[in-house]
């Protein structure tokens, strides 16, 4: 072992891999308080089109489920000035798209005294050029305030779209979770969110099982999300996590109870989210094209990009047309619908354009410097259909 470092100081991991290596000997160091933010720290970011941006860290809430409290702390905010800086680095670096992050967005701003600050900070987004889309997560429902809502509506590259954790519909689940809203608050939210934003896609995150949840509780959660008609949900089976108070719970439920309910709610979700996304068939929409590899993209020739609203979208390049590099940005009818994904296949270039994006000339360059070929055979200097000297490209139809 080199090192052993506690959650708030991965910024010192670098100092303190160095010393291991230069003293030839362990190195333990275990902060009260975190000094950097992790997003600040030097990173090598997945996907040069789009970046991830901490706005805060930590939690002044006690989910009875959850560890974080206990691991992270109290929740620390950046200053706006700082996140805004940060934000506008990875723009002038090529990304269009950042999603804000924090474990509880929506109660930023707690730490230096302005309840409005996360509406104000989507908003400040929207000045920034060359940033075209924002996304934040997560918010929490009992902290979720209308001048949010306002601020995604007015904000134009404020996505539509909105992660928003549900956990239970069972006001007595979400009691004793410690979850302070209940499920008709949860679903006043949605109503005013669809209001402003009728195109918004929501998603959510679900516990089943959780200690003590009848029959009924659960029941209870299949209305909700019958109600809320989520576009996906992430579901999960409770299981103890050692630390949390939900751990020692007396009516901790028997495993085949919990499957037996997971299974009903993810072929209800499965279900809604299909419906969901039948509704998009014929609906022209604009994605930014993702970065696509693996056997089924091969087999079916297709690239892949994200919609607006996050939706996944699979589409093919009609013969003769330009083939979009990662983070440029696409605009495509949808053809077919799945539960977990969209088809476009255009039949021709009238039912296809692209536009080239800052993001894509970055991609290029990223490829570049890796020794790597443009995507797609696309061309370093920006023109379409370049010959890419051979090197591997993604095939179209
Ligand atoms: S589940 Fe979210 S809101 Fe609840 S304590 Fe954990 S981080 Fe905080």
């Amino acid at each position: 072992m080199d090192v052993v470092f506690g959650t708030h100081n991965v910024g010192s991991l670098p100092t303190l891999l160095e010393r291991a290596r230069h003293n030839d000997d362990a190195q333990l160091e275990i902060l009260e308080s975190l000094e950097v933010f992790p997003s600040t720290l030097p990173t090598k970011r997945d996907s040069v089109y789009s970046g991830w941006v901490s706005i805060s860290v930590g939690c002044n809430n006690t989910c009875t489920f959850c560890i974080v409290p206990s691991l992270r702390g109290k929740e620390r905010d950046r200053r706006p000035g700082e996140i805004l800086a940060e934000i506008q680095a990875l723009v002038d670096d090529g990304a269009i798209e950042v999603t804000l992050l924090g474990q509880n967005v929506n109660s930023y701003g707690v730490e230096f005294g302005d309840r409005g600050a996360f509406a104000k900070l989507l908003r400040a987004c929207g000045d920034i050029e060359g940033l075209e889309r924002v996304r934040f997560t997560s918010p929490h429902p009992a902290a979720f305030t209308d001048d949010v809502i306002e601020a995604m509506a007015e904000t134009p590259n404020v996505m539509p779209q909105l992660h928003m954790p549900l956990q239970s519909g069972s006001d007595k689940v979400l009691k004793d979770m410690r979850r302070s809203y209940r499920s008709t608050k949860f679903l006043g939210i949605l109503d005013k969110v669809r209001q402003r934003m009728p195109d918004a896609a929501i998603s959510t995150d679900i516990i089943v099982g959780f200690p003590g949840e009848t029959e009924e509780d659960f029941q209870a959660t299949l209305d909700v999300v019958e109600k809320s008609r989520f576009a996906t949900a992430f579901t999960f089976q409770y299981s103890k996590r050692p630390g949390t108070p939900a751990a020692d719970l007396p009516d901790q439920l028997p495993k085949a109870v919990v499957q037996e309910r997971f299974v009903r709610l993810t072929a209800l979700q499965d279900r809604i989210a299909a419906e969901e996304n039948a509704k998009q068939l014929g609906e022209t929409v604009e994605l930014m094209v993702t970065a696509t590899s693996g056997r089924k993209s091969e087999q079916t020739h297709r690239l892949s990009g994200r919609a607006k609203d996050q939706r996944l979208v699979h589409f093919s390049v009609p013969a003769g047309c330009e083939t979009p590099r990662p983070g440029d940005l696409v605009t495509v009818t949808i053809t077919e619908a799945a539960a977990f994904h969209l088809i476009a296949d255009p039949a021709d270039a009238e039912q296809y354009s692209v536009r080239r994006s800052r993001a894509g000339d970055a991609w290029d360059r990223a490829q570049a410097e890796s020794c790597g070929a443009p995507a797609n055979g696309a061309s370093v200097s920006g023109k379409p259909g370049a010959v890419s000297l051979g090197m591997p490209t993604l095939p179209i139809r």
